[in-house]
């Protein structure tokens, strides 16, 4: 595979990094998941576009104009012929010697990779998921995408344990959102109803192409936290994120969802994604 690194292409045998890089000694970097389908990145406006805030909200620098980055992605999806699967993107703040405070003058470090796998034809797009409802361990400023993600690896650890596919976080007594994905509901009045965005989750990408779907196909969304009790009462649920697309969650806990099989609203969605999705232009 060639990947990019250090400002160039290279086979990912010989891509290094520093141990002074403050991505590995803090956890002080961004990343950026993009999915490709039919060759082409999905909602990459959109991802860029979040990359530009969270590395704002750190005061990292980009560490290349947005439109060099775009190309550097598109060429890493033509060098691997990448047909389906993701592009990883990350910034690091730089390297320096390690201290907390960092000095004023560094500059990004930078590196994209491509991972070939399955996302259409999955079990779990065609028969949904389970997820475990846990206590959100994280951090309060959810909605930077940093690499500090440990509270995530080790709840999808326990749920995979405990027979779970995923997880949903929840934080005094709301559902935040999953461990790498946002969680909705369908009610039995037919609305989607998934948590307004704030500092306590990640601004979604896919939520926010959900959304334009279902203002586009005249269905109700509805932005607010649900509960446990809630999730009881919903017709439908299911997750989003852009490896993942529309994932139907058929069990949240101990409490079934529907009939325990993806919902027609969550298959109309998925269906609505996938259209749009491959109707974009190369973004
Ligand atoms: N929330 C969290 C915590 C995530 O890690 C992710 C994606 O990885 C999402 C939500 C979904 O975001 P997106 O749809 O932009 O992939």
């Amino acid at each position: 595979r060639t990947v990019y690194c250090a400002g160039t292409y290279m086979p990912q045998s010989e891509a290094r990094l520093s141990i002074f890089d403050r991505g590995t000694l803090f956890g002080d970097a961004i990343y950026e998941v993009t999915v490709v389908l039919d060759g082409r990145l999905i909602d990459n406006g959109l991802h860029l576009d979040r990359l530009e805030r969270s590395l704002a909200a750190l005061a990292i620098p980009m560490p290349l104009p947005r439109h060099e980055i775009e190309a550097i992605q598109h060429e890493l999806v033509a060098r691997n012929e990448l047909v389906e699967g993701t592009l990883y993107l990350q910034v690091s703040r730089g390297e320096a010697d390690r201290d907390f405070v960092y000095p004023a003058d560094m500059r990004p470090g930078f590196f994209a990779f491509t991972q070939h796998r399955a996302i259409r034809d999955t079990p779990a797009q065609r028969q949904g998921i389970s997820v475990a409802l846990m206590p959100d361990p994280r951090w309060a400023r959810r909605d930077i995408k940093t690499t500090m993600l440990l509270g995530q690896v080790l709840a999808k650890r326990e749920a995979r344990a405990t027979g779970f596919a995923d997880v949903w976080f929840v934080e005094e007594g709301v559902v935040t959102e999953g461990a790498s994905s946002t969680a909705f509901l369908i009610t039995r009045a037919g609305a989607v109803v998934t948590r307004p965005n704030s500092h306590a989750i990640l601004p979604g990408c896919t939520r926010k192409a959900v959304q334009a779907l279902c203002a586009r196909h005249n269905l109700e969304f509805e932005e607010r936290g649900f509960t446990p009790d809630d999730i009881a009462m919903a017709a439908e649920a299911f997750q989003t994120s852009a490896s993942s697309l529309v994932t139907p969650v058929v069990r949240v806990g101990a409490i079934p969802i529907g009939d325990g099989a993806p919902g027609p609203m969550t298959r109309r969605l998925q269906h609505y994604y996938l259209e749009a999705a491959l109707g974009q232009g190369s973004d």
